[in-house]
């Protein structure tokens, strides 16, 4: 077994300011890669801290990887704590400085002198150049662990710790074997359901051994081999597709990909464009789909209509309905679907509505609550669901939720899954739409009592 470790060093890390991202990341790739971390230390700004730290953590280790400190103030004291674990001294390295010199010049500012200190290492330590910043990291060696000191700024951290480090300590380059591993994601289904589900792999001794985690609504099974055999990894992928095939509409990818990748998949194989409606989420479930490169083939617009001004105004909801049924109601939430899909001549149209919190909440609709209409092509469909949680957390998994109804409306498979909108008024609209065209829509729609009287008839 290869056995590393991570330390964090920061008096922010230490305080509270901010999460130690980075251990987490580089526990991440470094597991994947077949190392066990063993454990994941934090210091503060403090050379003589940093330096025991440092000789603890390479003790039992064959790596250790470090993050933060190495800025040019007076508060980045990693390059002296790993001189005095190393009992080395600190020189300046020539082409450090030639580097440093050539990034202020690339971003065209003047460089501050104390930029000067970052190019010094401990004099048995080697430079790892930084494509991202002014900081190198270092590569160095304590008893026999190899140690790798990178910046502690994340973007920086992750490109030398993929360009750099990972190709050094994987399999072939001295390092461990990676263990085979698969992840099947999912949306929509509760863990206790989903644990029910998998039983069969889980639990202590099991090889492979497969594991549950949930977060913001997605859940996450991993089937992970426990050594390192080629066998092993036949096993993984058979167990990972059984799962898949379990989970049916709520699996929604593989191996890391995300509900808005997905859904995206789901809109370019159906030849489909999407538009959002978002009150509650406010263009939380937008955003996710324009982090993704390439949305937009598939994504034409998305409104925030969060006023009920804004919902009449700019989706045409009815009066009548706010006041009927309240803004947060699966009718408003159908219409608002159906709007924002015929604004933007779309197939596929989703919105949310709802009670975001922690104030608003009453006994009919409490904190937490949100509706969801869904437009595709022809057919509005709503669902209901209440979150537990915060604000941010209610506002995220609500943006989830409507992006899976999406992907479900793009598969085709929310027709089984729900009915289309409920009988009564609602439904005679829902069911008009498909036959309207969507200009014919807009024209109803500036004189909405007239409109009121066509869908009643
Ligand atoms: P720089 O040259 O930019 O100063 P550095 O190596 O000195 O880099 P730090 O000063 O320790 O890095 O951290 C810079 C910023 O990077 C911090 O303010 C924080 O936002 C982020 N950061 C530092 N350490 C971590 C960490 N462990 N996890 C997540 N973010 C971190």
């Amino acid at each position: 077994m290869r056995i590393a470790a991570i330390v964090s060093v920061g008096e922010e890390i230490l305080a509270g300011d901010i999460v130690d991202t980075n251990a987490a990341e580089i526990a991440k790739e470094l597991r994947a890669l077949g190392w066990t971390v063993r454990s994941i230390r934090t210091v503060g700004d403090d050379v003589p801290v940093i330096a025991a730290a440092l000789r603890d953590a390479a003790a039992g280790s064959e790596l250790v990887v470090v993050t933060g400190g190495l800025g040019p103030t007076r508060d980045d004291l990693t390059r002296e704590g790993l001189a005095e674990a190393t009992a080395d001294t600190l020189v300046e390295d020539e082409s450090a400085w030639h580097a440093i010199q050539d990034y202020f010049a690339r971003i065209g500012r003047v460089m501050n002198p104390t930029n000067r200190i970052q190019a010094q290492r401990p004099s048995r330590a080697r430079i790892v150049p930084n494509p991202l910043g002014t900081a190198p990291g270092l590569d160095a060696t304590i008893g026999s662990a190899r140690v790798f000191v990178l910046p502690g700024v994340p973007m920086e951290m992750r490109a030398m710790l993929r360009g750099t480090v990972l190709p050094a300590v994987a399999a072939g380059a001295g390092g461990a074997q990676p263990l085979a591993r698969a992840r099947v994601h999912a949306h929509g289904v509760p863990e206790s359901t989903a644990g029910e589900w998998i039983a069969e792999w889980m639990g202590a001794g099991k090889d492979p051994f497969v594991g549950i985690t949930v977060s913001g609504g997605i859940l996450t099974v991993s089937v992970t081999a426990r050594t390192p055999a080629e066998s092993a990894r036949d096993r993984v992928a058979s167990i990972a597709d059984e799962v898949w095939k379990r989970f049916g509409n709520h699996a929604f990818g593989r191996d890391g990909v995300t509900i808005e990748e997905a859904l995206i998949a789901a809109l370019r194989a159906r030849g489909a464009r999407l538009a959002l409606a978002e009150s509650c989420t406010g263009g939380l479930a937008a955003r996710l789909v324009t982090r993704v490169p390439g949305a937009s083939d598939v994504f034409v617009q998305g409104i925030v209509p969060y006023s009920n001004a804004a919902k009449v105004r700019w989706l045409g909801v009815t009066q009548w309905d706010l006041r009927i049924h309240g803004a947060v109601s699966p009718t408003v939430a159908r219409q608002m679907a159906f709007a924002v899909a015929a604004s933007a001549g779309v197939d596929c149209g989703v919105s949310t509505t709802g009670v975001a919190g922690p104030g608003g909440g009453t006994p009919s609709k409490p904190v937490g609550r949100v509706e969801f209409g869904a437009y595709w092509r022809g057919q509005v469909y709503d669902r209901t669901t209440t979150f537990v949680g915060d604000r941010e957390s209610i506002q995220l998994r609500a943006a989830r939720f409507a992006l899976d109804l999406a992907r479900r409306a793009a598969l085709g498979t929310l027709r089984d899954e729900l009915p289309p909108a409920r009988p009564g008024l609602d439904d005679r609209r829902a069911r008009s739409v498909g036959g309207r065209n969507f200009d014919d829509f807009f024209v109803r729609r500036s004189t909405p009592s007239l409109t009121l009287t066509a869908w009643v008839c």
